[in-house]
């Protein structure tokens, strides 16, 4: 427990768990894939689709709680490392 604590970091929006893991949620919401759908960036991070639609999703992510992989190398240095499948949706 403490080493969780001694760990804690806040979300800055890697991507890293998303990429690495498609969550249970997304799966059940976009089926099983290499990148999740749900998964975008805005700009400056990678947001969720999924949780800005669905308050149930939110809470069963933890949304706004600590990082989940707070020991990546991504975390330190945030780029759009990845193409999800909404940056290649035709606009
Ligand atoms: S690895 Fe951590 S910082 Fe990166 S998107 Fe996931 S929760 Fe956020
Ligand atoms: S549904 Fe959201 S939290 Fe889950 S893998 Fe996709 S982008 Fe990440």
């Amino acid at each position: 427990m403490l080493h969780l604590l001694l760990f804690q970091r806040a979300c800055v929006g890697c991507g890293y768990c998303c990429v690495k893991s498609q969550c249970i949620p997304g799966q059940q919401r976009y089926g099983e894939q290499d990148v999740c759908p749900g998964l975008y960036w805005d700009g400056a991070r990678y947001r969720c689709k999924l949780i800005e639609e669905s308050s149930e999703a939110a809470a069963i992510l933890q949304a706004g709680e600590a990082c989940c992989r707070p020991l990546n190398r991504w975390r330190k240095d945030v780029w759009q490392r990845v193409r999800t499948p909404v940056d290649a949706a035709p606009r």
